[in-house]
């Protein structure tokens, strides 16, 4: 291990920006995901903070096929 590797920058992780507050987050929850028949589905989400106090809708892999 270098001294380097540990002041090095963390890697970008995906960030997102809060549908609630609006600031970028790079801890985002996702809490809604909203589904289309003509264009691909959007993913709203939220940061930490706001995330408890939306309600989760429904996201991929919480709710089986045909439900
Ligand atoms: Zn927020």
């Amino acid at each position: 291990m270098t001294s380097e590797s540990l002041t090095a920058d963390v890697p970008p992780t995906g960030t997102e920006t809060c549908c609630h507050c609006g600031r970028t987050t790079t801890a985002p929850v996702e809490v809604r995901r909203i589904e289309a028949a003509d264009v691909p589905g959007v993913t709203l989400y939220a940061c930490p903070d706001d995330a408890v106090l939306l309600h989760p809708g429904p996201i991929p892999g919480e709710c089986g096929p045909g439900r």
